[in-house]
């Protein structure tokens, strides 16, 4: 399941967890309609979050990965919660300590 939200610098608010884009837009929109004149304020933020309440686009490539497995595994136990389960922090590292062992493993046979 995706989560999505809207920040606005100036306010320093942040919009409540939506699913949906449209949601998203409609969050945005109603916000600068009702406190900036439909005016667009600098800076604001809108995307797609993790399941922590951090902007995807905001993470490094690697944290970004992790996020991503482990939003999705905490998704098999409850897709509607915030927050990781520590089995799905572990799992998610897992699997990139993993991949990663499995890429050298290939590299160094490769060689
Ligand atoms: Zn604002």
């Amino acid at each position: 399941m995706r989560r999505y939200r809207y920040r606005c610098t100036v306010c320093r608010t942040t919009s409540p967890v939506v699913h949906q884009l449209d949601d998203l837009a409609a969050e945005g929109a109603a916000h600068r309609q009702a406190i900036h004149a439909g005016h667009i304020p600098d800076e604001e933020t809108a995307g797609q979050i993790d399941r922590l309440g951090r902007w995807y686009a905001t993470l490094p490539p690697l944290s970004a990965l992790h996020a991503h497995l482990a939003d999705a595994l905490s998704d098999l136990h409850d897709p509607k919660a915030m927050g990781h389960y520590w089995w799905a922090t572990a799992g998610a590292a897992l699997a990139i300590g993993t991949a990663a062992a499995l890429c050298l493993t290939l590299i160094t046979a490769a060689l």
